[in-house]
């Protein structure tokens, strides 16, 4: 059994803001560390579960900003870690075909998502007949490949998503968010101890949990972290059912970001 484990770190449990503004630099590094500790340790917890539930392969990947969050030297030394530039490479989720499952890990709700935390980007579905977070957008990549999407952990609002649209999966709710910088957050023992839980029961029920499709045809736009409407042209309308993924990819490689298939700027040239 192969699993993929997608994660983020602003559903992690600890996790309210990306630093201590108006603090030292030192400070604001400090912060950061510790936010990368939970986060391992979170990821570590979904890890071992993975394994203990049968798997041969875990592929972990590091999605967040820079793609340099987890402690790698600290992970688990079975699985093998995705790092780096996010969308530089073939997909947004490199190797993720033929796994069996997937796990997502630190996950947050999306932009205007009342009370949550850290909420920001929203994709559009068809001029606005849905909306999904980053991490649902990956369950239906997945679907597009065949991949069920079976455990997800993060607060309360993002997991409220995630059960209304996949309602079979496993949600691990590792924090309440109060407001979108306050939250009530699980202990990382007792937060790594619900997602080892919840991992392990996902994977076990994993053939009962039907990979999230989206079918055919498929616009897509992308709100911003504001919430204000698409800053970027809606391209890509797909007619097959293999949809989501494809259309993703287009629209990906339209983002000023993600210079897919361009010179990037220390010269390197992607195939
Ligand atoms: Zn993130």
């Amino acid at each position: 059994m192969k699993v993929y484990i997608q994660t983020d770190i602003e559903g992690v449990a600890g996790f309210c803001f990306f630093e201590q503004r108006r603090r030292s630099e030192y400070e604001v590094i400090e912060h950061r560390h510790r936010m990368y500790r939970l986060l391992t340790a979170e990821v570590n917890a979904a890890v071992r579960a993975a394994f203990d539930a049968g798997a041969d392969e875990v592929i972990v990947n590091d999605s967040h900003g820079s793609g340099y969050n987890i402690l790698f030297e600290e992970l688990d030394s079975r699985c093998r870690i995705i790092h780096g530039r996010n969308c530089s490479g073939p997909h947004w989720l490199p190797l993720l075909e033929g796994s069996d499952a997937m796990l997502l890990v630190g996950m947050h709700a999306m932009a205007g998502t009342p009370r949550a935390i850290t909420a920001h980007s929203k994709w559009e579905i068809n001029n606005g007949k849905m909306y999904l977070s980053e991490g649902t957008m990956a369950c239906a990549i997945a679907g597009d490949f065949g991949v069920p999407a079976v455990m997800m952990s993060g607060d309360d609002k993002v997991a409220s998503e995630f059960r209304e649209k996949i309602p079979s999966m496993e949600t691990a709710v590792v924090k309440e968010a109060l407001s979108p910088y306050q939250a009530c957050s699980l202990v990382p023992a007792a937060a790594c101890g619900l997602i080892y839980q919840k991992a392990l029961k996902g994977l076990e029920r994993r053939k009962e949990i039907p990979p999230f499709k989206i079918s055919g045809p498929v616009t897509l736009g992308l709100f911003d972290s504001d919430n204000h409407a698409p800053p970027f042209q809606l391209i890509g309308e797909r007619k097959t059912a293999e949809t989501i993924n494809q259309a993703f990819l287009d629209y990906e490689r339209a983002m000023p970001w993600c210079p897919f298939d361009q010179e990037m700027v220390d010269g390197f040239q992607y195939p």
